[in-house]
């Protein structure tokens, strides 16, 4: 086998399968010419003979027997009769006599020895010639200076039957048919001793055309074999090997005919077409084109590299903040140029040995090989956030976007199995760090993705709590401190979970905000709570029923409408419900939540200000809020020393001046309560007179329940 280059030898050897083919058709064509043509000589050539010999002879033959059977009929000399008969009487004599040989002859010949020398014999001769004239014979009339060569002569020339006078020497015809006889068969001999020898050459010229066909065949067969097949197979099998490669390897040129070469050939730079195309496709399938980083796939290749080496690697997710903002306003060029700078101050951020890639969209991430300090993973992600906070100054105008960064380590907690696990994990940290307000970055613990999965089934679960009747309302007692007396309830909310028993709102009330389930199982409360107050109005008609509002159910449409239909289902007066709001709700709501919390009030409806002191404590706008109570948080009484003390009497000493009523939460002691008997006509709740309860318990609570300990002491 010679390679690519080697094409001047393969040239000089000139074979091609169409050559070969031509050459090989010549060769059949030029045998079966050649032996048809000697059959054809032959067949010629035989039939020459046999019919040279055998028209002749048979002529003779058929001649000579004619004249065997006359001389076995014609016992009387006819012409000798015709001749010495006269007149009439000849006439009826020729007739008789000839009838039987007319059925046989058309022409007679008449052949008179020897010449007729006088005028009587001639008369007489005419007058036959007459006789056989009119008896329908025609007769061709011979003057024979007869002799038996003479009559040879006449019958090889293949002349018509003849009658011959037959007084003439029978003899001598014998005797010529004997000799004719002889020479026949001697000529037959000579004729087929020449058809024989002349076979003979023929048959070993057939032969010699079928060994030398058959040589030639063969000859053909190892030159098919080594000229094409086995360079075919050569061929074939480097194809095959260029597959496995991934057409690297070039096809050898292998010596064969011009065709199995020029196919290799062709291959060979198919191949290498092949290579290249496949080269430019991986550089297009790994790189990513807009920021000519690698791409997501060409990093996960690298990451996958990293994670199997020794060392601990760190991947960092980064996640532009604001980037569909700038896309927004200033158009996709400029988000295309953002990119472009921020991938580059992404490199320029790191280090050389790092891998920095384009995810897609505004997703970048940087892999690195970290030292046993776990804190420099974070300082590097901090590095990087802040090259990327930086103001950009693009053609369409100066923009800053921040970024969220997840950062994951491969020491976590679990061993991560592959590139895209820590991926996957570095982007979950990325989701946090976006979670807990954006710009910033966050790192990944198998403790932190236990909880966010748990909250992600939690989750799920509330979505089907309601319908599942999962959720129970509880009442807590709501007291007077002065009197003792129970002014009511308020309603909180339950979750009887089947697997993790009887949740308070604290560890579901958020998902059911973010999910917007919150308004459902608000309006379900609210039913209960009027049911319930409905019922313990039964004894107590004065009896109070707190409901928590959440922001969302202030936004929704309808609320007020919903709030005084389910009010008039179970005939409650307005006044015997409060609703109660958070301080930051009550600040922060819009319009239309202001709006209705000022319908509220004037439909009858009692406000509260909920938890009071824990938000914006704007005690400007208190006045203003269309609230008639205010619930003090109980971190007022639960600070330790006297300044709480001191700022739960301010507060409630303001409270109090605006015209507004107190309600302490979180009376958990007597000590709580001993802190708060100075203050007159103010309302408390708390663990120390009751916890929350169950409908029934609250129902018997409120009918039987002992005097709760004086504030007074
Ligand atoms: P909140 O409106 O301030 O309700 C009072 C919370 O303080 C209740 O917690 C109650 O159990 C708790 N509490 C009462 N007395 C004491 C005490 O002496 N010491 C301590 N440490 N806590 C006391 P709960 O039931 O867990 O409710 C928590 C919060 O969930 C409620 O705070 C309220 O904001 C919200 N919430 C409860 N039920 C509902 C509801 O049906 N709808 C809405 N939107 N929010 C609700
Ligand atoms: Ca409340
Ligand atoms: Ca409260």
């Amino acid at each position: 086998m010679s390679a690519l280059g080697s094409d001047s030898r393969v040239r000089a050897s000139g074979r091609s399968l169409r050559r070969i083919w031509i050459s090989s058709v010549a060769v059949l064509v030029a045998a079966i010419f050649f032996l048809g043509l000697l059959a054809a000589s032959t067949h010629h050539f035989q039939r020459a003979v046999f019919e040279g010999t055998t028209s002749t002879h048979t002529k003779k033959a058929s001649a000579v027997g004619e004249l065997l059977v006359m001389k076995r009929q014609m016992t009387d000399p006819l012409v000798g009769v015709l001749y010495r008969l006269g007149g009439d009487e000849k006439a009826a004599v020729a007739k008789a006599e000839f009838d039987g040989l007319v059925v046989r002859f058309e022409r007679a010949l008449v052949v008179v020895e020897g010449l007729i020398e006088n005028p009587a014999e001639e008369a007489h001769f005419g007058t036959a010639l007459t006789v056989w004239d009119e008896v329908g014979v025609e007769i061709e009339k011979a003057w024979v200076n007869w002799n038996g060569e003479t009559l040879a002569d006449f019958l090889s020339q293949g002349e018509p039957p003849l009658m011959i006078p037959v007084w003439q020497r029978w003899t001598g015809i014998d005797n010529h048919l004997g000799d004719l006889q002889v020479e026949m068969s001697t000529t037959l001999e000579t004729r087929a001793d020449e058809v024989m020898s002349r076979l003979n050459v023929v048959g070993a010229l057939v032969l010699g055309t079928v060994a030398v066909a058959l040589l030639m065949a063969w000859m053909a067969t190892r030159r098919l074999s080594r000229w094409v097949l086995r360079p075919l197979t050569e061929v074939s099998r480097a194809a095959q090997r260029l597959g496995e490669s991934g057409a690297r390897e070039p096809i050898a040129v292998p010596e064969g005919v011009a065709e199995v070469r020029e196919l290799a050939r062709v291959l060979s730079a198919s191949a290498a077409a092949l290579h290249e195309s496949h080269g430019r496709l991986h550089t297009q399938a790994h790189v990513d084109s807009m920021t000519a980083l690698p791409n997501r796939k060409a990093f996960l290749d690298r990451l996958g590299e990293l994670v199997d080496g020794p060392g601990k690697v760190a991947v960092l997710f980064v996640d532009l903040d604001d980037f569909k903002h700038v896309n927004d306003s200033k158009g996709h060029a400029a988000g295309d140029e953002l990119l472009r700078v921020l991938g580059l101050r992404l490199q320029a951020a790191s280090r050389g040995c790092d891998i920095v890639a384009r995810l897609g969209g505004d997703e970048f991430a940087v892999a690195m090989e970290v030292g046993e300090d776990p804190t420099a993973v974070v300082t590097v992600a901090e590095r990087l956030r802040a090259a990327l906070d930086a103001p950009v100054d693009l053609a369409a105008g100066r923009v800053r976007v921040g970024c969220s960064i997840g950062v994951a380590v491969t020491d976590d907690g679990t061993a991560p199995a592959s590139a895209e696990e820590l991926l996957g994990n570095a982007d979950f940290a990325m989701y946090l760090a976006k979670n807990q307000g954006k710009n910033r970055a966050e790192r990944y613990s198998v403790g932190l993705h236990a909880g966010v999965q748990a909250r992600h089934e939690l989750r799920n679960d509330l979505s089907m709590a309601l319908e599942r009747d999962q959720l129970v309302t509880y009442y807590q007692p709501v007291f007077a401190l002065d009197s003792g007396e129970l002014l009511g309830f308020e309603a909180l909310v339950r979750w009887q979970h089947p697997e993790r028993g009887l949740l308070l709102p604290e560890s579901f009330l958020d998902l059911a905000e973010d999910s917007g389930a919150i308004i459902h199982i608000d309006a379900w409360v609210r039913d209960q709570a009027c049911a319930m107050l409905a019922e313990l109005r039964h004894h107590s008609p004065g009896q109070q029923m707190s409901v928590n509002l959440s922001p969302l159910d202030l936004a929704s449409d309808g609320i007020v409408a919903s709030i005084v239909a389910t009010a008039e289902r179970y005939a409650n007066p307005p006044s015997n419900l409060v609703f109660e709001v958070t301080e930051g709700t009550a600040m922060t709501s819009t319009e239309g939540a202001a709006a209705a919390l000022a319908e509220l009030r004037q439909l009858g409806f009692h406000v509260a200000l909920d938890d009071f002191g824990t938000g914006y404590s704007a005690l400007r706008y208190l006045g203003e809020l269309p609230a008639d109570i205010v619930k003090v948080d109980r971190s007022f009484i639960h600070g330790p020393g006297s300044e709480q003390s001191c700022l739960l009497d301010s507060v409630v000493a303001l409270v109090q001046h605006l015209g507004l009523h107190v309600v302490i939460e979180g009376i958990e002691t007597p000590a709580d309560l001993q802190r708060v008997s100075h203050y007159t006509g103010i309302a408390g709740q708390g663990f120390l007179f009751a916890r929350p309860m169950p409908t029934t318990d609250a129902l018997d609570y409120a009918r039987h329940h002992a005097p709760i300990p004086s504030a007074a002491g």
